[in-house]
């Protein structure tokens, strides 16, 4: 079903992304990779190994111009979007009253107004199409808050907020909008958590282990190729939090 299609993966060159960018190449889907920074080759290598296409675009997402090239890219290159993971994200820890202005407007910019800029964009492509499937990454602290990350957590429920209204906007084409809220997942984004913190959070999860970047990507592949899930959360998270 997603044989053939295009993915454009946000953040996808290390982490939960890059799980989610090979797991949709073994679906035979052409992928997108964003990337901030750099991505390597290698990655490239891996991706094309399945027989899939697979270019490489850098773009800021928190940057309105670059999400819009970003699509554009994807458009011009592949011939189509079809698949949007809003995936890229960031943390600036702290409390409250000690963080920066500059720190939570950071968080804000790239995790809830990232996924703005790149719907705003890939909407028009996929309501043109009358199909589509957007997944972003919220995460569970979105969903409970959390001590050190008002940030973080208000940008990731942003998320959940957003995805239902876009759900909605969309609903009528045939296009889905859904959002996973990962749990504890080992990456670099938690690699970075103090051992003591981590031993901590993982003998808080029912399942007793961390996850791993791919229990996610399987979720994001599923909702993807479902077409009759749409405006939900999609907890990955070893039973952290059961609604
Ligand atoms: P990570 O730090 O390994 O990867 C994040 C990626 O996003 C990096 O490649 C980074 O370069 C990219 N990125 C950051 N800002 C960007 C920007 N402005 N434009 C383009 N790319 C940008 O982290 P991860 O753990 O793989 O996180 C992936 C997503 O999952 C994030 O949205 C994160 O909030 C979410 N999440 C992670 C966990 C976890 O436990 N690791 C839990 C819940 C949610």
């Amino acid at each position: 079903m997603l044989k053939g299609k295009t993915a454009v993966v946000t953040g996808a060159a290390k982490g939960i992304g890059k799980a989610i960018a090979i797991a949709f190449a073994k679906k035979g889907c052409n992928i997108v990779l964003n990337y901030r920074n750099a991505v390597s080759e290698e990655l490239i290598k891996i991706i094309e190994g399945f027989g899939v296409k697979c270019i490489a675009v850098k773009a800021d997402v928190s940057n309105f111009d670059d999400a819009e090239k970003l699509i554009k890219t994807a458009k011009d290159e592949m011939g189509s979007v079809d698949v949007l993971v809003n995936n890229a994200g960031i943390t600036r820890d702290n409390l409250v009253i000690r963080m920066s202005e500059k720190d939570f407007d950071d968080v804000i910019n790239t995790n809830l107004k990232g996924a703005f800029n790149t719907i705003k964009h890939a909407g028009g492509i996929m309501l043109k199409q009358k199909e589509g499937a957007i997944i972003n990454i919220s995460s569970v602290v979105g969903l409970m808050g959390n001590i050190g990350q008002l940030n973080y957590a208000a940008s990731k429920a942003g998320i959940i907020g957003l995805t239902k209204s876009a759900a909605r906007e969309f609903a009528s084409r045939g296009i889905t909008v859904n959002a996973i809220a990962p749990g504890f997942i080992t990456t670099d984004m938690t690699e970075v958590l103090k051992e003591e913190f981590q031993k901590r959070m993982i003998d808080s999860i029912p399942l007793k282990k961390a996850g791993t970047p791919e229990d996610v990507a399987e979720a994001v592949v599923f909702l993807a190729e479902n077409r009759y899930i749409t405006g939900q959360v999609l907890n990955v998270d070893g039973g952290m939090v059961m609604n």
